[in-house]
């Protein structure tokens, strides 16, 4: 990677991992869900950086993949357990980071919320290029079985590479699932979810996450400007502040993907933390790491 481009995936690395902690802070009792991602996203916004994808506020048995719509009404109450999920780009250098907290600083989940944070730092100590990616896996298993918890089994960590979040390599939660290896420059995303419930999600209602199918092309012209603008990358009709606009999208189901929110199948509550890292010859670049004083 030459060494500009490698300076904006570690800026988008900063700002994700900045717009993380907003979230987390203001994560409080009474705080609606759509005015937490809106801060969030001006956030990155503000940084000159834009939203990775619509910033997930999913939460309890809620896995992921929430994000409020327009209209989103609901404020978050003392002891919801809360994911915030969020990612910025820089010209396609993507960064994904998350992390869980109690909604009032509550200590009733905080097994749950440390087994999430441990599998992470444990998948991210074994990472190092030519590793087997089941080794991470199994790092990760370890660290949350510690906490008599369960990771979840069918959502994984993932590759990234310029404007694709989802690049075809699957980090798992589980060991026994990968025969693939890493790479040495590759970027990944490792993200432990752990819950008390049975270790797998199910696809809930519609989560308000979208994401064009393919290019619109000239039968659809009136599309075209949010094509432009949104590409490959999910987003959310939050991000459309007209609304004959969100009312044109809205309709344009046939170009469209819509993804469920995930929810926990045995409704047991989720935690999960996940950071952006760049697997190096003999370790891990950890490019969202929390910001603050060395
Ligand atoms: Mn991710
Ligand atoms: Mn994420």
């Amino acid at each position: 990677m030459e060494p500009a481009e490698l300076e904006r995936w570690r800026a988008a690395g900063r700002i994700a991992a900045e717009a993380r902690e907003l979230g987390a802070r203001e994560a409080k009792p009474g705080v609606g869900r759509r005015e937490l991602a809106d801060r969030i996203e001006a956030y990155i916004r503000s940084r000159g950086a834009e939203p990775a994808f619509p910033s997930n506020i999913s939460r309890n048995e809620e896995a992921a993949h929430f994000t409020p719509d327009p209209e989103d009404a609901v404020t978050l109450e003392e002891g919801d357990l809360v994911k915030i999920d969020v990612g910025a780009h820089l010209d396609g250098a993507l960064a994904d980071t998350a992390m869980t907290v109690e909604v009032g600083g509550g200590k009733r989940y905080e097994n749950l919320v440390r087994a999430a944070v441990e599998g992470l730092e444990a998948g991210i100590a074994e990472v190092r290029a030519g590793v087997p990616v089941d080794r991470i896996s199994r790092a990760i298993e370890g660290a949350v079985h510690r906490y008599g918890l369960k990771p979840v089994r069918n959502l994984t960590g993932h590759s990234i590479e310029r404007y694709l979040l989802h690049a075809g390599k699957s980090i798992p939660n589980v060991a026994g699932m990968s025969a693939e290896t890493l790479d040495e420059g590759e970027i990944i995303a490792i993200e432990p979810f752990a819950t008390n419930g049975v270790g797998e999600i199910r696809n809930g209602p519609f989560g308000n996450i979208l994401r064009f199918r393919r290019d619109p092309g000239p039968e659809a012209a009136e599309l075209r400007p949010y094509f432009e603008r949104f590409r490959t990358l999910p987003f959310a009709l939050r991000y459309i502040p007209e609304a004959a606009g969100r009312e044109k999208v809205r309709r344009a189901r046939k170009y469209l993907q819509s993804y469920p929110v995930f929810v926990e199948s045995g409704e047991g509550y989720v935690a999960q933390a996940e950071h952006t890292v760049r697997v190096l010859r003999d370790g891990a670049e950890v490019l969202t790491r929390r910001p603050g004083p060395p």
